[in-house]
């Protein structure tokens, strides 16, 4: 077990170092070569630098914590307590186990959330003070133990009623939780922390008449556009889009409606309505439940493995000492697919940016908006190339702005 655990941290270790310490001047050259200002280039490489301090120290007590549950006798113990106290009811212990892990996890991250708050606060990144960012925290830590409580029931009962074949049909189920929390998410989440008023009722309803010709060029049908007042929290300038059948929506942030002109957000929105032709969210659930069908396969090989071997000394699958070694397994699994996971990400992202150049046929726009965009979030505009392997969701903006600037070209020669 000793070993299990410091190959775990050692290989950790090494991905820390590297997407830290290790420089990428090439980089620096090639977001100098796009009209990068070298205070601009310093500043987005300074902030990520400090803030990976957060992420690696979290990620670091997060494992420690896992190990600590999931590969000594601790889980076992913590397991025989609450079987006890609920009479051997396997589902209620189980659900006891993971309180005292989110519990103790919420612990060990606190101190780090709250240096991290102040800290974006000091790069004006921040708008919220602590009480408030406490009120949101708070209320995102009772939305997600109870969607954690709803999954963690679903699956022991599933273990407990087909000990053989409960891998087969997590998948299905854990496929229609996601699709029923993509519907929901922006219906009773969102709307806990923002608010969202449709951007026809807003100081820049003069938008609507170029975005409704916009939407009629995507030939998509769009449910809604929605301002979200983001700037309560920070100076993100962002837009998404998000929701699933009819709670599919475009979200622009009003930090992103008050600095930019008219044909950068057109040039955006444009982009969020390539992922919605893509048909991204729905394929992205796809991806999702393949994955999960391996993921689940593996999970129950390697709890029938830990039947009645120390430290778990499961008495089956279904056994709530087992669940610590199902969240360390999760959280393994995460990072071993992240690579993978981000690629598609970064393809579909392509796939949008593509999209918008041939809708919006604004390149100059397109341009202005990634470089205001990559100023306004103090966005690492040189990223190292392993940095983005492992945790880019979107290609650098030297990389998109390229492609405008070749999609520019191509329309001249054609021309
Ligand atoms: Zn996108």
């Amino acid at each position: 077990m000793k070993t299990a655990a410091s190959t775990i941290a050692a290989l950790f270790l090494v991905l820390f170092v590297l997407t830290t310490f290790v420089p990428y001047p090439a980089a620096r050259e090639s977001a100098q070569a796009v009209d990068f200002s070298a205070e601009q280039i310093d500043r987005g490489l300074q902030y990520t630098f400090e803030r990976r301090f957060f992420f690696w120290g979290a990620t670091a007590l997060h494992l420690a914590l896992l190990c600590v549950l999931a590969m000594t006798g601790a889980g076992r113990w913590l397991a025989d307590r609450f079987l006890e106290w609920t009479g051997e009811r396997r589902i209620l212990a189980a659900l006891g186990v993971g309180m005292v892990y989110v519990a103790a996890h919420e612990l060990l991250w606190m101190p780090i959330g709250i240096a991290r708050l102040y800290h974006a606060q000091s790069w004006g990144m921040s708008n919220l003070g602590l009480v408030d960012w406490l009120r949101d925290h708070a209320i995102s830590l009772a939305v997600n133990s109870a969607w954690e409580a709803v999954i963690v029931s679903g699956l022991y009962t599933l273990m407990i009623a087909l000990p053989r074949t409960w891998w087969l049909v997590a998948p299905i189920a854990g496929t229609g939780l996601g699709v029923a929390y993509a519907f929901l998410a922006p219906i009773v989440i969102n709307p806990l922390f923002n608010d969202f008023t449709p951007l026809s009722q807003t100081e820049w309803r003069q938008l609507q008449p170029r975005v409704q010709k916009l939407i009629g060029k995507a030939g998509v049908e769009v449910e809604e556009i929605l301002v979200m007042n983001a700037s309560r929290q920070s100076n993100h300038s962002n837009a998404y889009f998000t929701g699933f059948g009819s709670t599919r929506r475009i979200v622009l942030y009003d930090n992103l409606l008050k600095k930019h002109s008219d044909a950068e957000v057109e040039s955006i929105l444009a982009h969020e309505l390539g992922h919605w032709q893509h048909d991204h969210i729905v394929k992205g659930i796809m991806l999702a439940a393949f994955a999960a069908f391996l993921g689940f396969f593996l999970l129950d090989r390697i709890l029938w493995f830990a039947v009645e071997r120390p430290p778990w000394n499961l008495q089956s699958p279904a056994d709530p000492a087992g669940l610590p070694l199902i969240v360390l397994l999760i959280f393994m699994g995460s990072w071993a697919v992240k690579p993978a996971e981000n690629c598609v990400s970064r393809y579909f992202e392509r796939q949008a940016d593509q999209a918008s150049l041939d809708l919006a046929s604004e390149p100059d726009a397109f341009i202005n908006a990634e470089k205001k965009l990559a100023a306004d979030n103090i966005a690492n505009v040189a990223p190292t190339p392993w940095n983005v392997w492992i945790f880019a969701t979107h290609p650098p903006t030297v990389e998109r702005i390229q492609m405008a600037k070749d999609w520019k070209e191509k329309q001249t020669k054609k021309e």
